[in-house]
């Protein structure tokens, strides 16, 4: 029964709102990063599961943005210093989280109130040690202490201490638009996929955020992704093949051969 109680409450954890022209990311334990096709809405969901198990990133969209150079942006994710952290929090997190839905209740089981205690102190020394860790990251970033320091307590709590991976990385991009730290952090061919559809309407004058866009060349962008090699058919918007047919069934966008520059 606790350990419902405890897995639950460490979900709720995972609910977050997601604002009107944000990207999300998703990725499981230490796999790669995938995206979320662009949402129209302003909602509030249920984003990771028991995050660092299941991690989600919100990248929101912002009125104007620090740092736009994609260089620098995938030099810093792709760094040892934020690497080391990322992946230190993440394993903290995951030893955390299994501490507390599963070893407090075994321990209380097998071992009585000693073992309860001792369970919950662990716990309480893993927050610890998340929160500081946060907190020296944060510095890091060039917070000053006090601001790191603020920022970093609210994961001092057991449920969302699992998610401080997840909170440093949004922290660390959140200057950056959201289409230059996808670049960044998503395999190329997923963030091809992802944008693909996005540069079509851009430079076809169909309907599209404009914001999910910023950062980006559109231009260079666009003379890249408009040709596909191979045989067969494809669709220009979301580069799909096909064998035969009129236009692609997602998109409802007249098909061209495959070799030929789509514009
Ligand atoms: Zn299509």
């Amino acid at each position: 029964m606790t350990i419902v109680f405890l897995a639950l409450l460490t979900l709720i954890e995972g609910v977050r709102r997601v604002p009107r022209g944000s990207v999300v990311l998703h990725r499981v334990l230490f796999g790669q990063w995938t995206v979320e096709p662009p949402e129209t809405g302003d909602r509030v969901r249920l984003l990771s599961w028991w995050s660092p198990l299941a991690s989600a990133i919100v990248l929101a969209p912002r009125e104007k943005y620090r740092r736009t150079d994609a260089d620098t942006v995938r030099a810093q994710v792709e760094g040892r210093d934020l690497y080391t952290a990322l992946f230190d929090l993440r394993v903290l997190g995951i030893v955390e989280l299994l501490v507390l839905v599963v070893g407090v209740w075994f321990a209380l089981q097998r071992f009585g109130t000693l073992g309860f205690f001792v369970a919950v102190g662990a716990v309480l020394l893993l927050c610890v040690v998340i929160f500081t860790a946060l907190a020296f990251s944060a510095h890091g970033l060039g917070k000053p202490w006090r601001t790191a320091l603020r920022w970093a307590f609210s994961y001092l709590s057991p449920f969302a201490a699992p998610r401080a991976a997840d909170a440093l990385l949004e922290e660390t991009l959140r200057d950056v638009p959201p289409a230059v730290a996808s670049a960044a952090l998503l395999p190329a061919d997923e963030f091809q996929r992802w944008v693909r559809p996005l540069v079509y309407d851009a430079t076809n004058g169909r309907e599209v955020d404009r914001r999910l866009l910023e950062g980006l060349n559109l231009k260079q962008l666009s003379a890249s992704l408009a040709s596909h090699n191979g045989a067969g058919l494809w669709c220009p918007r979301c580069g799909a093949t096909f064998v035969q047919g009129e236009s692609c069934s997602e998109c409802d966008i007249h098909l061209v051969p495959a070799g030929t520059p789509s514009a």
